[in-house]
């Protein structure tokens, strides 16, 4: 019988293990911390120097538990603790945090220098018999005392995080608030895919939300720093508006007089031919007041609908309910010996190493509360 199971060897599990060496890792994949290895685009930006107040802030889902578990292990500690395993840190713009040397790797293989024990198989199935868990793998059956999901969300795939662990979630009674694509890509209709491949800096709205920042037009829609923070905001068929540029219709009709209008606008002429169609072509001179409003409109604020792409998702908004989690422990308060950490809850934050500082300090206290109960 294992003591302590964790289903999942991601940045929360291993971090979890690199405190509590005791615990198994069940990890579906080859290799443990294979998304850890993407982060930061390989360089891994594993906290920020940001204060738990400001980074709570910044975060989606329920702000009593986020900050709760933010400042029981701050940014100033995980980066203690990742100089305990060897990792200097360096700040980048931003409050970005990164290894010295610049290398995930180097996370990912601090945090298993205590060796934990691995089993390769995935949960397929969990239920719970008196006080001991069963769980299914396609290699045979578990028994745990005690288990903690740490499976990710359902973004990136492709490194193990598949959504599988919402179905545990389920067979054992949590409640999954409807997973959707975070930090993603955005779709937009209409798109704007003549101009795929353009670069912009943008101010973007969606409801009450509005970020600034780079945006690059792809096939479907918009990426880049910009719509990926925006898309943190977005609910399946929410309309957004962007403003690629602020521009009077006086000064366009005026100054630019014999111009076209894509000559007159300072952006890339296929920005403003995917934007204005064949306004573009015009000569300013010879606008209309209808004409330019329609410019105006359209430059200042192209209104489209949004869906966020799952392909490409860095994150996932929604997961298991943090009103069936106690922030004290990770607990679950439906099931005694059940721990929760990770992207697995119903919690998401921006870009800026903000994701991986809550999984770090989900995943701490657990180890804290099984600290209290193995003492
Ligand atoms: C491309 C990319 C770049 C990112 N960059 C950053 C960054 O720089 N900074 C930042 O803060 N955040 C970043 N993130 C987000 C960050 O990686 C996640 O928030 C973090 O990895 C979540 O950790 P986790 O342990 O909850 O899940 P994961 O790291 O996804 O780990 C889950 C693990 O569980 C395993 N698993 C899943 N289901 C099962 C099952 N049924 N049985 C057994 N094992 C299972 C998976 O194989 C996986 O190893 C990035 C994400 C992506 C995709």
């Amino acid at each position: 019988m294992i003591d302590t199971l964790i289903i999942g060897g991601g940045a929360a599990g291993l971090y979890l293990a690199s405190f509590h060496p005791r615990c198994v890792i069940l990890e579906r994949g080859d290799e443990c911390g294979r998304k850890l290895l993407l982060t930061g685009g390989g360089r891994c930006n594993y906290t920020n120097a940001a204060g738990p107040e400001e980074m709570a802030l910044l975060f989606n889902g329920n702000k009593a538990f986020i900050r709760k578990v933010l400042y029981a292990h701050t940014s100033k500690d995980i980066i203690a603790h990742f100089r305990t395993l060897g990792i200097t840190p360096v700040e980048e713009d931003r409050g970005r945090i990164f290894p010295k040397g610049g290398d995930a790797k180097a996370i990912r293989d601090a945090l298993l220098k205590g060796n934990p024990r691995i089993i390769h198989g995935k949960a397929e199935s969990i239920r719970k018999d008196g006080d001991v868990f069963i769980i299914e793998t396609g290699r045979g059956r578990i028994e745990a005392r005690r288990v903690v999901i740490a499976t990710g969300g359902d973004s990136f795939p492709q490194t193990g995080s598949d959504g599988s662990g919402y179905r545990l979630c389920r067979q054992l009674g949590h409640t999954i608030s409807q997973p959707y694509p975070a930090l993603a890509p955005i779709a937009l209709t209409p798109s704007l895919s003549a101009a795929e491949g353009v670069s912009a800096s943008v101010s973007i709205k969606a409801g009450k939300a509005r970020t600034e920042g780079d945006i690059i037009i792809t096939r479907l829609g918009i990426s880049g720093p910009a719509a990926l923070d925006i898309s943190r905001h977005l609910s399946p068929d929410d309309e957004i508006e962007i403003c690629f540029m602020r521009i009077s219709k006086e000064t366009l009709r005026m100054s630019s007089g014999g111009k076209t209008v894509k000559n007159a606008l300072a952006m890339p002429p296929r920005l403003s031919e995917a934007l204005l169609g064949s306004l573009a072509d015009k000569r300013c001179a010879s606008l209309s007041r209808q004409e330019l409003d329609r410019i105006e409109s359209q430059l200042s604020r192209f209104k489209a609908k949004a869906k966020a792409i799952r392909a490409g998702a860095m994150n996932t908004k929604g997961g298991v309910s943090a009103s069936e989690i106690d922030p004290r422990t990770m607990g679950s308060k439906l099931v005694e010996g059940l721990y929760f950490a990770g992207d697995i809850i119903d919690v998401d934050g921006p870009t800026g190493g903000y994701s991986l500082s809550f999984a770090f300090a989900s995943a701490y206290i657990i180890h804290k509360a099984l600290e209290s109960i193995c003492l």
